[in-house]
């Protein structure tokens, strides 16, 4: 009689998601040594994403030098990057979709409109306003204040715009979907450690902005997109970016994309207790290799293993 074959494991690809407008720093370095430790321990695959839909921010240069860091940690990745610069069209698919099911709408209002409005309305109630998991206000108007036929128009005239999504309609519109609820599964302690279940609160973050009128996509959309387009099995990536699943999970329903498994990773802090910023030029791994650090201190120093 034959042997059964052995059951195949189950796929693990991971990824890096370096956005190319700076140099990276210590965080991102255990972000990285984080995620191809886990690809390594799994059998698995561990690519590359360069975030670089912002033209103005993101430069080549920028990218060459994120190669150059890594190859010096020694961190090799298993395919050349995925490049979101190169991707418009499937933003624009994913766009449409979400359009065509009636979920987002142009907005016009500029950034001081809304700050003058949410200063407006605390001062009305006497309440400070409701902010998103990062801190900022949550949009102030409703959809409902201009017909479909006005933004239209204000967008034939060329008016500057954001395209947000409605985030009361895309929740309905996601219960009516197959898949129960909405939420996602975090393994805890380190990419392959124990499993518990995390309920999606998208609303936190009222109409987010899913793509602006000089770039027409933005974080939340791509990185569904690419998720799935890249097969991702496995997101690893910083605590930071806990609250942001929820609107992943979200969008991942409303497209009929497969939600990965996550894990949030701690943050690497300075030594005064502030999260690293690619502003603080003190931990970018280029200043600390002018300064003689080794690739194995900093292996050392972020030990991603075995819990991180
Ligand atoms: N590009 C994002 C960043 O640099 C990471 C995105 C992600 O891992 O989902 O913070």
């Amino acid at each position: 009689m034959p042997r059964p074959l052995p059951s195949a494991a189950a796929p693990f690809v991971c990824r890096f998601a370096p956005s190319p407008n700076g140099r990276l720093h210590l965080g991102h370095a255990f972000s990285a040594l984080v995620n191809e430790a886990a690809a390594r321990r799994m059998g698995g695959t561990f690519l590359l994403r360069m975030e670089d839909i912002d033209a103005t921010r993101c430069r080549p240069d920028h990218e060459a030098a994120i190669l150059q860091d890594l190859a010096w940690l020694g961190i090799a990745p298993d395919a050349p990057p995925r490049r979101q610069s190169e991707h418009f069209a499937d933003y624009a698919a994913a766009l449409e979709r979400l359009s065509a099911m009636g979920l987002i709408y142009a907005a016009f209002e500029s950034r001081a409109d809304i700050a003058r409005a949410v200063i407006a309305r605390e001062a009305a109630t006497g309440r400070p306003a409701l902010r998103d998991p990062d801190g900022a206000p949550l949009f102030p108007f409703a959809r409902s204040a201009m017909s479909e036929a006005e933004r239209d128009a204000r967008r034939a005239e060329g008016a500057p715009f954001v395209l947000r999504l409605d985030m009361a309609a895309a929740l309905a519109a996601a219960e009516a979907l197959p898949g129960g609820p909405l939420g996602w599964t975090e393994a805890q302690g380190v990419p392959e450690g124990p499993r518990a279940p995390v309920p999606a609160d998208p609303t936190r973050w009222g109409d987010v902005v899913l793509a602006r009128k000089d770039v027409p996509t933005s974080y939340h959309l791509s990185v569904v997109v690419d998720d799935a387009a890249q097969g991702i099995t496995h997101v690893i990536r910083g605590m930071d970016l806990f609250h942001a699943t929820s609107v992943h999970v979200l969008l991942q329903r409303l497209l009929g994309l497969p939600t990965p498994l996550y894990h949030h990773h701690r943050l690497i802090h300075d030594d005064s207790g502030r999260k690293l910023s690619k502003s603080n030029a003190a931990t970018s791994l280029a200043a600390l290799r002018a300064a003689g650090v080794r690739p194995q201190d900093i292996r050392a120093r972020l030990q991603p293993t075995p819990s991180t």
